[in-house]
């Protein structure tokens, strides 16, 4: 998309290179799942939809269809094609911003779904400066849609947080923009769809927070970076001509696009400690979804020190640094709605970009461990919703479970099971 293209020129410059590494490998992974043959076997067969997250894109992407690079799937072999052609699946992975905040992946997110023109809301929008309306769909991506016929939500990394977002909105929607719209508001913030979903499913995803954030204070690197280029270029030829150009991402020229950098509007935000659970602390937990959280680890814990140190299970040069500073980092307490966090040794455990603390389910949100170390689809009849489970906690990293680095019978071993059991979760409404 245009904003991503944007963002990635002018912000990327201004992020530390590990994390620009870490992108950049990201832009090469790819996921999967599957279960019996022709889909059968299943209490109800709903259709699956993959979200990627910080830096990824879907199959309607130019690296997907012009490239043929898939997120879901790049040493594994075309997994997601696999579950459509091999295990009866109907699956979407459709191409959100990858650089933008929760709450602006969750309205494209929608309005992809839906087919209808992006609509970030008129309080959102003018609280962040930007276009309230972004692109315009025709066709809906996810055909028929509806409380009939539910979806699985599958977010990976930033895409975990993203579906959160995106279901509590579909739930109760947003009183703010109720009231800044009245009859005019998105059916987005109207809410009153939960019962569109049957589960949420979130993978390595930064659920609350990342202490990556804090070690390298990443939001306040690009916030500075972006305000330190403003700052000196304001005014100067170098940003008139940049204004020149016109170039467009979510309505704003690209001069007010590194502006925005600067503000609460971005996913390095959403990501910090803090913002995690005061963003936790505005979402509910739905009575009738089913929601799981997969944390992976590619660290173990050293004999020596008080540090994790890396495992074979880390495979990215870039996430090898990560993995191995979030480890041994230690100490800093974090003042959030939710009361003092302290970033202790319990954070150290990490898939290279994200404590496997964070990738469970949301510190404050009612929750349960798996009972048993693997994982059958038998298991699944029996859950509960309203109610987030703790998966196992899984050794690889980042993006082990979006195919990267393993091969076909570690994705059918992972996965298959997995979808097999959200075949069988009792369908509630
Ligand atoms: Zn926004």
């Amino acid at each position: 998309m245009t904003r991503t293209k944007a963002i990635s020129r002018q912000v990327r410059r201004i992020l530390c290179a590990v994390l620009a590494v870490t992108f950049s490998l990201l832009t090469a992974v790819s996921c999967a799942g599957g279960d019996s043959p022709n889909g059968t076997s299943g209490k109800q067969r709903y259709p699956l939809v993959f979200v990627h997250g910080l830096g990824g894109f879907g199959e309607d992407s130019v690296q997907t269809a012009d490239l043929g690079i898939q997120y879901w799937s790049v040493t594994s072999g075309p997994f997601l094609s696999r579950l459509r052609a091999d295990y009866g699946y109907e699956l979407y992975a459709p191409s959100i911003n990858s650089n933008a905040s929760a709450w602006d992946c969750a309205c494209e997110l929608y309005a992809k779904l839906m087919g209808v023109t992006v609509d970030y809301g008129k309080a959102h929008s003018k609280t962040h400066n930007h276009a309230q309306f972004g692109a315009e769909y025709t066709e809906p991506y996810l055909p028929a849609w509806s409380s009939e016929r539910k979806i699985h939500l599958i977010g990976h990394s930033f895409g975990g947080v993203t579906i959160q977002l995106f279901t509590e909105l579909m739930a109760n929607g947003s009183a703010a923009e109720r009231a800044a719209s009245g009859k005019a508001v998105s059916p987005l913030f109207k809410g009153g769809k939960a019962d569109w979903i049957q589960s949420v499913t979130t993978l390595c995803s930064p659920n609350n927070g990342s202490s990556a954030m804090e070690l390298l204070d990443l939001a306040e690197i690009v916030g500075l970076g972006a305000r330190a280029f403003t700052n000196t270029f304001t005014g100067s030829l170098l940003l008139k001509g940049i204004e020149a150009l016109n170039i467009k991402y979510m309505g704003l020229n690209i001069a007010e696009v590194i502006k925005a950098a600067a503000t609460e509007d971005t996913a390095f935000y959403d990501c910090r400690i803090a913002n995690s659970a005061a963003r936790n602390a505005s979402l509910h937990t739905q009575s009738n979804i089913y929601y799981f959280a997969y944390a992976f680890d590619a660290t173990t814990q050293s004999i020596l020190e008080n540090k994790r140190i890396l495992t074979d299970a880390a495979k990215l040069p870039g996430l090898d640094l990560l993995a191995a500073l979030i480890g041994s980092y230690e100490g800093t307490e974090v003042e959030t709605v939710a009361g003092t966090i302290t970033v202790d040794e319990k954070w150290q455990a990490n898939d290279g970009l994200v404590n496997a603390i964070s990738a469970l389910a949301p510190f404050n949100a009612k929750q349960t461990d798996w009972p048993t170390e693997d994982i059958t689809t038998a298991q699944f009849a029996s859950l509960t919703p309203g109610r987030w489970y703790n998966m196992p906690i899984q050794s690889g990293d980042h993006p082990t479970p979006c195919g990267m680095f393993v091969n076909n019978d570690y994705m059918d071993a992972f996965w298959l099971p997995f979808l097999a059991g959200l075949d069988q979760l009792a369908v509630n409404s």
